[in-house]
């Protein structure tokens, strides 16, 4: 029997007995759940705010655990501490033999519209998890996952030192670019309309600016990346972006209305990002978190045992707090 939590629709999540595989496929491991953070993503299953989402559902995506159990074809040993890649691909389409599994039409989810892995233990194909170095603490090893999506933003444009960038959104991703910017030495300016969140930003990164978008002018910035998600968020990037300029948008608002003549007056270049490809991304996140000036401590605000479930997942869905982890 296995404990975990169970969704069965918004906002009702209990600690109770959860589906699992009982005997492992060749390629499967049983993983010892150690982490699970809550993700942006986790807040919107909880407030029925995914339109992918599927319930009843086992929810969480970012889980660091050790594995227990191997099928004979996995490819990692009793004992490793592994993470887990919580978006699933064919493995045969155009767009994953070119490597981008992240925009796989087969894509699901964990813990969106596939049972997730906030729960004591967790069955996966070893496909898709990745090894963590044994360097790396469990503090900076759940940060992989989210980190990774940032990694896979801003592969999309050269940060050079000194490269202007906004980074629009001070949330958990939105500090994760501050912080990997500023890892890169771009001259950074955080962004957001809640004052609290920029002064908590640059607490913890005294080199950046902090600025309110009423307050911003326009063509500023070599590079700007929007994780606000917010229609407004989106149009103020073309504005204040400079010409010859890079807008990367990883926030995801259903439209917005974009000025055409100024795109193509100054000759803008407009990416999407959506999570990351894999392993690349994640053995790139791992690098990163390996290197000890990379200064990443102020993510998480909180650790929580399971048990504080109900409490955790209020915290996280306040937005006044960055991580919420929980400890199995
Ligand atoms: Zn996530
Ligand atoms: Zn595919």
């Amino acid at each position: 029997m296995v404990n975990g939590l169970y969704m069965e629709k918004p906002g009702r999540v209990t600690w109770c007995e959860v589906p699992m595989t009982q005997k492992l496929q060749a390629d499967e491991v049983k993983i010892n759940v150690i982490y699970g953070g809550i993700c942006g993503s986790d807040i919107g299953v909880y407030k029925g705010k995914l339109p992918h989402a599927n319930y009843p559902v086992v929810p969480g995506h970012e889980i660091l655990g050790e594995v227990v159990e191997a099928g004979q074809d996995a490819k990692v040993e009793i004992g490793d501490r592994v993470v887990v890649q919580p978006n699933s691909y064919c493995g045969k389409c155009e767009f994953c033999r070119a490597g981008k599994t992240n925009i796989c039409p087969e894509k699901k989810s964990l813990g969106i519209n596939k049972h997730g892995g906030f729960a004591e233990y967790f069955v996966v194909s070893s496909n898709y998890i990745v090894k963590v170095p044994e360097k790396l603490s469990n503090e900076r090893a759940i940060l992989i996952e989210p980190l990774a999506v940032i990694v896979h933003a801003l592969k999309k444009v050269t940060i050079a030192k000194g490269s202007s960038m906004a980074i629009i959104g001070c949330g958990t991703e939105g500090m994760l670019a501050v912080a990997l910017a500023s890892y890169f030495g771009a001259k950074i300016t955080a962004i957001d309309i809640n004052p609290e969140k920029l002064a908590k930003v640059q607490d913890h990164y005294p080199a950046i600016e902090i600025c309110h978008p009423e307050n911003v002018h326009e063509n500023q910035f070599d590079i700007v990346l929007e994780v606000a998600g917010v229609k407004e968020s989106f149009e103020q990037c073309i504005e204040i972006v400079k010409p010859g300029g890079a807008v990367v948008a990883i926030g995801f608002p259903a439209v917005a209305e974009i000025p055409v003549v100024k795109m193509v007056r100054k000759e803008l270049s407009i990416f999407g990002s959506i999570i990351y490809n894999v392993p690349d991304d994640f053995l790139s996140s791992i690098d990163y978190l390996l290197d000890e000036n990379f200064y990443v401590e102020p993510i998480i605000s909180d650790i929580m045992v399971v048990e504080d479930f109900e409490k955790a997942y209020e915290k996280a869905a306040s937005g006044k707090y960055r991580k919420i982890v929980l400890a199995f």
